[in-house]
């Protein structure tokens, strides 16, 4: 028996744990994930350590491990907070400065966190920034990946420190993992970029049922998110830039023949930044 069920029991609490993945929303809309389950937690990319906080102190959690998937402060911003209050250690990019790491993280390292039923390894995804990682990998039996700003329901990060190459090849390795993977992105874009999406690819009926889905979660405001790779695939352009019918959008868009399926996600990310 743990300490913490222990310590359940002694309060005379009658709890069955499960584990959950849940959403704490920070700033206007970014998501910090929470990973939980028999009084301990990770908490993935804290932006803020306020909600977080308030959360482990309601739940009566105890911080076991900080993941950092990038260097931005929408995503790191709550760490030394944190830090100083809980001591839990830092995952995060070994390529990035960041206010606080004790784990720097490469493509292939792992992260195993067993009372919690987490074993994850890492994913260079870079693109939005030059060394984003990803954690693909199992929670509690289900495959998951914290993707952080790389891949977002219908969209993608915007390319502020890698090409357009970078970011089709980190693509790549998201698409590649199992269908069933659930892909828990850091912000609720999703509206926004299905409304780009349609523009993209106005026949796709799987595209048009899940943005009927995701209209009617928002206005429940409920998190859209996450999103199974296998959806993603199916309604996501920067996913489908070797469809024949995407590809012949971008080349619409440009007003040219594309040459590759990176010049097509170029094309595709220069739309949807102007895209209103
Ligand atoms: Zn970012």
């Amino acid at each position: 028996m743990s300490d913490s069920t222990e310590r359940r029991l002694d309060e005379g609490r009658i709890t069955r744990p499960t584990l959950a993945i849940d959403a704490i929303p920070a700033f206007e809309d970014n998501y910090i994930w929470l990973i939980h389950e028999n009084g301990l937690a990770v908490v993935v990319d804290p932006g803020d350590a306020a909600p977080v906080r308030a959360r482990l102190q309601a739940a009566d959690l105890r911080l076991v491990a900080i993941l950092l998937t990038h260097h931005h402060n929408d995503h790191v911003g709550g760490v030394a907070e944190l830090v100083a209050a809980t001591g839990a250690p830092v995952y995060g990019p070994a390529n990035e400065r960041l206010p606080h790491c004790d784990h720097p993280m490469r493509e292939g390292d792992r992260v195993e966190i067993p009372e919690l039923k987490i074993a994850l390894h890492v994913l260079d995804v870079p693109g939005h920034t030059a060394g984003h990682i990803a954690y693909a990998g199992k929670v509690d039996g289900r495959d998951v990946v914290f993707c952080g700003d790389t891949l977002f329901s219908g969209g993608c990060g915007r390319l502020f420190e890698g090409t357009p190459a970078d970011m089709h090849g980190s693509l790549a390795k998201l698409a590649a993992l199992p269908r069933a993977t659930l892909a828990y992105c850091a912000h609720e874009y999703t509206l926004s970029n299905l409304k780009w999406a349609r523009a993209v690819d106005p026949g796709n009926a799987p595209l048009a049922g899940w943005q009927r889905t995701a209209d009617g979660l928002r206005a429940q405001q409920r998190p859209t998110l996450p999103t199974p790779i296998g959806v993603e695939l199916a309604i996501n352009p920067f996913l489908r830039t070797g469809d024949p019918t995407v590809r012949a959008a971008a080349e619409a868009h440009a007003g040219k023949p594309l040459s590759d399926e990176v010049a097509v996600l170029a094309t595709l990310r220069t739309w949807k930044n102007d895209f209103r």
